[in-house]
């Protein structure tokens, strides 16, 4: 297993095709290694006898201890186990922990390959198992590139005025494919060392040459990964604090006409397969989010409770009903996360899947919500937490006593915890990274909303309600 500084030293050697403020750096750039703080916790943490339990696990290929975020699901207590892994480790990293992206992806393509080979005698499972085994090894860290740009959406890929609007195969050789497009949107990929690739829908069979999923190393000739930065609002360092050092980095990853080898090829053509490889990314993504959905629902709340207690309006009524909104709806949705793994069932490749109704059920309560815990923080925080006074006119020797004066509430707590307390809601409310990873990928990380309607629907057993409700009502045809 990598140690942060062995990962940072692999980035550190990679080629240098990061664009960040139009201008081309390699992965020693300050704001990639700042960047990187989410995922660097995650090798940090793995020897910490608090987190080793969850973080790590035994490989169901070589046996070996690995990184959590490298395991195929064996189990159901191994999808409770990454689900307590993520909301564990949201609340210590104060947001998204990232590293979610490169397992999901790992885990849907382990559970897609095998199907396809039996149906058309490919060795997509054989590549991935190939792959999987260096990917342990070698404790990566991959970025899931699932969202094409999609150009018109009321046209499908092949419908496309520009084919490049989805990620397709331009050119066919013997020892692998061409592949040109752009997949957007791409969490943490400027701080992952290798890209992994799925459809991004179901395909049609004029389509075959969208139905494509590989991995590459993620400075790869040809790929460009165009940056766009999210952190909290900057401070002195004397008002430090661990939420002012995490962000985010999003890529618009392109391809243009990238080669990609055979043996990192998991699906090629067999566009009858190409919705299950969406499909299943979704889904562990999907229940991903019952892990981190509640544990960012979690500083949420504790932030509520801290600054009700500051201000001294923790006793009222509208605040404790308030407070007994957001444990719910964390604690809803983690509910739906372990009801996924316990009715779990297993891929033909021995993959623990996770229930589709449930995981979906959770990320969908948790995406409806989203706002509402944003309103109870801004509700509770009151206006300070969008007015308050930065660190450089607290540290001011012109208006500093003021600030220090008029953000102090209760007596007895000091007015620099007032002041942290606030900042912290304003980072939450108001900052790029809170706005970011909850106001935005609360939303629409793991599909635009409607995607769970649809997953809900399709494999939920209304006929069987109906017949219920027939059979109570007497109704017999
Ligand atoms: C911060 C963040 C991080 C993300 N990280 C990743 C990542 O790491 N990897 C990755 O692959 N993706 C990632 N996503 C992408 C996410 O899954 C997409 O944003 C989501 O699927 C919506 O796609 P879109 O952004 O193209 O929006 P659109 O698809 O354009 O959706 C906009 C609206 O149009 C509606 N709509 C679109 N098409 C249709 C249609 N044909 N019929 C009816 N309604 C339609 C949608 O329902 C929605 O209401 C991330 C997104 C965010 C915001």
């Amino acid at each position: 297993m990598r140690t942060q500084e062995q990962y940072l030293a692999d980035l550190a050697k990679m080629r240098p095709n990061l664009y960040i403020d139009g201008k081309q750096v390699d992965r020693t750039h300050p704001m990639v290694i700042k960047g990187s703080q989410v995922i660097r916790y995650t090798f940090a943490l793995a020897d910490n006898p608090e987190y080793e339990p969850l973080l790590t696990t035994t490989s169901h290929i070589s046996g070996k201890k690995i990184n959590r975020f490298t395991h195929i699901h064996q189990s159901p207590q191994d999808l409770l186990d990454k689900q307590e892994m993520t909301r564990k480790m949201c609340n210590m990293a104060g947001g998204c922990i990232q590293r979610c992206m490169g397992c999901d992806m790992l885990n849907g393509i382990s559970a897609a390959a095998l199907d396809v080979d039996k149906k058309h005698g490919t060795h997509y499972y054989d590549n991935f198992m190939k792959y999987l085994e260096f990917f342990q090894e070698n404790d990566l860290v991959a970025g899931g590139a699932q969202t094409d740009t999609k150009g018109d959406r009321a046209a499908r890929p092949a419908q496309q005025w520009d084919p490049d609007q989805y990620l397709h195969v331009v050119e066919r050789r013997p020892d692998g494919v061409v592949v040109r497009g752009c997949k957007v949107h791409n969490t943490m990929a400027p701080v992952a060392d290798e890209i992994i690739v799925v459809p991004t829908r179901v395909m049609m069979e004029d389509e075959k040459d969208y139905a494509i999923s590989f991995a590459i190393p993620a400075d790869t000739e040809g790929l460009h990964l165009i940056v766009r930065e999210a952190f909290s609002h900057p401070r002195e360092d004397n008002l430090n604090a661990p939420f002012a050092n995490i962000g985010d980095l999003e890529s618009m990853t392109v391809f243009d006409d990238v080669f990609v080898p055979n043996e990192r090829i998991f699906l090629n053509g067999e566009y009858e397969f190409a919705g299950n490889y969406a499909l299943n990314f979704a889904l562990f993504h999907r229940h991903s989010y019952t892990g981190c959905k509640p544990g960012i629902g979690d500083i949420i709340t504790g932030t509520v409770a801290l600054l009700a207690d500051y201000q001294n309006v923790a006793r009222q009524g509208h605040v404790k009903e308030k407070l007994a909104d957001l444990i719910s709806v964390a604690e809803l949705v983690y509910a739906a996360g372990i009801a996924a793994g316990y009715k779990s069932t297993k891929a033909s490749s021995g993959t623990q899947m996770p229930n589709v109704v449930f995981a979906n059920v959770g990320r969908r309560h948790a995406g409806h919500n989203v706002y509402h815990e944003l309103n109870v923080l801004a509700d509770v925080a009151g206006g300070l937490s969008a007015t308050l006074p930065m660190s450089a006119q607290w540290n001011s020797p012109l208006v500093g006593d003021y600030v220090k004066k008029y953000v102090t509430r209760k007596e007895g707590v000091s007015s620099e915890d007032n002041w942290r307390a606030f900042a912290l809601a304003s980072d939450i409310l108001t900052g790029e990274y809170g706005q970011v990873m909850i106001g935005v990928a609360g939303v629409h990380g793991g599909g635009s909303p409607v995607m769970e309607d649809i997953a809900i629907m399709k494999n939920y057993d209304l006929k069987g309600k109906m017949q219920l409700a027939k059979n109570l009502a007497g109704i017999k045809t």
